[in-house]
């Protein structure tokens, strides 16, 4: 029995240089080794005859060695060997040969039977599988029709991954468990240790149909959970700051600004407003959607102005730095004219300068506080906190928001804004957050221009690079977008036909632009231009530093993965290139091009899809045909099912850069969310702080889910 927390360089023959490769994976330990899941299966079912089988064809063949393995040196100084027979099926004869690998010879002696998945191709006229993997027919139990495919890199092959994860079923390990049993049955699963064989290696379609069912809903329960405590306040009572600020203070405010606030923005400030009084007993929980653009700041400001007209303070999270500096920047210059001090504080901030801040803070002279989550930390004490704005872009609201310290009163809570530009469905929205209100931001500024977008296939490969250099020589910049961080490396073995285990995740049919290789090969034919690179593998201290660079403007061009997605503002920037744009969601990339078209110039977005499919061409249309959010995010759930909204993929040890392959993200739906939610429910109500025994498992999957946020809580 192995623990799963064991790291993998204690598992045997696991070197360093394996280890480090496996780490590039996000594997650490053997719980994650095994929570690594195939991306796809090979359809070693699907048995032909020899007769059947083409030339050029990867088959899966039954046949019988019908003669003695043959050893040849080859001729010439590489020393090589060829390993030779014949095998048959009731149609023909086909020889099989292996290079260098003499020692299979006993393998095959005369009369043995199984199955052979490997490329068929002519040779002289005789029928010839190149190395073909092999699998015995031992009597009549039959063999697995799927063999599981995984992401792989550099120095791990799938015969390791496929051995390491074969070893570690076989020896059994104690994987604690998120679902609890009562969940479990109730929910109508198989058991972890089932779906955990199944997941990797199936023995029928039904079997990873349900080892699928299991994790998905696994996911979504540690969501729903991590959601349902986030937002716990609810259930206790606590006494909500009144906040009155003076009499016309609003229109003060408004007074001030340089533009006329939209309808949106007025109606949504007015129900915060309303919230803050604190009128209804309770704190504010209130969520602010809004497309990128549509002024949400602004509604963020509004609310810490009549915080600290009404005697409270203020305190606004973003999830980067560079973000926070950002809202800092803004915020001060709408909060200035009033007198309101305001500070910037990131794990960057100078310890000097740290120290008065939180002097400051403390003594309430500073009204405003503002930065990363470096604003959750014991000795960060507000004097008088009467707000709390987590701007969380995409991210959802599972983010802690309790532990900022400094209490408006004994037992009183801060008001607590969440701002999100993600469009949320209506439907969705009631199950995310059916506890909280929300306000929409519903109408644009005005003079906002739309960002032109087009589909266009490799074929413009040229033409798109000349508009991108136009771009940059008129003085603008531009973002790149690719799906993945690094090519993935040549595959050791034959591919074949794939089986993927799910209705919406069809089969790609275009190869990943990988943004290490692009910004290279794109900086080594255009030396002049200046090229950024920024990915989810790299430290935040370096993306930063490059993300700061991009909106100084000394990087032109900036290739990256879906890092970006998070807003930041660089009004410089006038094109969106998205490559491979069928593998994102809809939402994703409004998001993403909502990076552009956020100063003067005129804007573009060019999504680049070489993709035959019909249902993804479908999907890049919307993108042409509308920019509002709102309706993109209804034809998004509608096309992807609710995944595409979801933080998910960190419950367990697995985190992938960017590219992660998350089960519940591409194949999850409304039906089994709901169920998610009511599940977490009932389950917080009869054992709130998770204390019991049978859900120690759920209690480390939700730490491991929000290492900065829910543990703390269940503490
Ligand atoms: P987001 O909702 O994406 O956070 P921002 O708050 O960053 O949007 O606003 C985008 C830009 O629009 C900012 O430059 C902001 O000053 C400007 N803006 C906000 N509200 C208005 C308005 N009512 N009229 C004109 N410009 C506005
Ligand atoms: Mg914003």
């Amino acid at each position: 029995m192995t623990r799963y927390n064991t790291p993998v360089s204690s598992l045997p023959g696991i070197g360093t240089r394996r280890q480090a490769a496996l780490a590039r994976l996000g594997i650490f330990t053997a719980g994650g080794l095994l929570m690594h899941f195939p991306s796809a299966y090979q359809n070693r079912g699907n048995v032909k005859t020899i007769a059947e089988a083409k030339d050029g064809e990867v088959v899966s063949l039954e046949l019988t060695v019908a003669s003695t393995p043959n050893v040849v040196r080859l001729p010439g100084a590489s020393r090589r060997t060829m390993l030779k027979f014949s095998a048959v099926d009731e149609t023909g004869r086909v020889s099989v040969v292996y290079f260098n690998q003499d020692y299979l010879k006993d393998s095959f002696q005369k009369g043995t039977e199984g199955r052979f998945f490997g490329r068929l191709t002519l040779h002289n006229g005789v029928k010839t599988l190149g190395a073909p993997d092999f699998e015995p027919l031992h009597g009549r139990q039959p063999l697995r029709p799927l063999t599981p495919v995984y992401p792989l890199t550099a120095g791990i092959t799938r015969k390791l991954i496929t051995s390491l994860i074969a070893d570690l079923l076989e020896l059994g390990i104690d994987m604690p468990t998120a679902l609890p049993e009562s969940v479990r049955q109730a929910a109508g699963l198989c058991t972890f240790d089932e779906a955990l064989r199944w997941i990797h290696f199936p023995d029928t379609y039904e079997a990873l149909a349900a080892a699928r069912e299991y994790f998905i809903c696994e996911e979504l329960f540690t969501f729903a959970c991590s959601m349902k405590l986030a937002r716990r306040r609810g259930d206790i009572a606590l006494d909500a700051p009144k906040i009155i600020p003076p009499e016309g203070a609003l229109e003060r405010f408004y007074a001030s600004l340089p533009f006329a606030p939209t309808g949106a923005q007025r109606r949504s400030i007015a129900e915060i407003a309303a919230d803050m009084t604190g009128s209804s007993g309770q704190p504010m929980s209130r969520i602010l959607t809004g497309d990128v653009g549509s002024g949400k700041t602004l509604c963020a400001a509004a609310a810490a102005y009549l915080a600290v007209c009404g005697g409270f303070q203020a305190a606004v999270m973003a999830p980067t730095e560079i973000l926070a500096r950002q809202h800092y920047e803004e915020l001060s210059q709408l909060l200035s004219p009033f007198g309101i001090s305001c500070a910037l504080l990131c794990g960057a901030t100078k310890a000097s300068e740290r120290t008065s801040i939180l002097d400051s803070l403390a003594m309430g002279t500073l009204h405003v506080l503002i930065g990363t989550h470096a604003l959750i930390t014991p000795d960060v004490i507000f004097s008088r906190l009467g707000l709390a704005v987590t701007d969380e872009q995409h991210r959802f609201g599972v983010r802690q928001r309790a532990a900022l310290t400094g209490s408006p009163g004994e037992n009183e809570h801060p008001h607590v804004l969440v701002m999100s530009a993600t469009p949320i469905p209506r439907t969705l929205a009631l199950v995310l957050y059916g506890d909280m209100s929300h306000s929409v931001l519903d109408e644009m500024p005005p003079g906002r221009q739309k960002v032109d977008t087009f589909v266009v296939n490799e074929s413009y490969r040229q033409r798109l690079e000349g508009f991108i250099l136009k771009q940059v020589s008129e003085g603008h910049q531009v973002y790149i977008v690719c799906p993945a961080v690094e090519n993935e490396p040549e595959r050791d073995e034959e591919d074949g036909e794939l089986y993927f285990a799910d209705r919406r995740f069809e089969l790609p049919d275009t190869v990943l632009k990988s943004a290490v290789e692009y910004a290279a090969d794109l900086g080594e034919r255009y030396p002049k231009l200046c090229v950024g690179l920024v990915h989810g593998r790299m430290k935040s201290s370096e993306k930063e530093s490059v993300m700061s660079d991009f909106a100084a403007n000394r990087i032109h061009v900036l290739v990256s993965t879906t890092v970006i997605e998070v807003g930041v503002n660089v009004p410089n920037a006038t094109l969106m290139v998205i490559e491979n744009a069928e593998r994102f969601g809809l939402s994703q990339l409004h998001q993403l091009r909502g990076r552009v078209g956020r100063g003067g110039a005129k804007s573009w977005c060019i999504l680049v899809s070489d993709t035959r499919s019909e249902n993804a061409k479908k999907r890049l249309a919307v993108m042409k045909e509308t920019n509002d959010g709102n309706v993109i995010a209804e034809r998004d759930l509608e096309l992807r099912g609710p995944g595409d909204f979801l933080p998910l993929g960190t419950g367990r040890a697995r985190q992938h850069g960017d590219a992660g392959f998350r089960l519940a993200s591409l194949g999850s739906d409304m039906s089994q969310l709901k169920a998610a939610f009511a599940h977490a429910d009932e389950l917080l109500s009869c054992d709130p702080s998770l204390e019991k025994e049978e859900h120690r498992g759920l209690r480390e999957a939700l730490k491991r889910f929000d290492k900065s946020g829910i543990a703390a809580m269940l503490n």
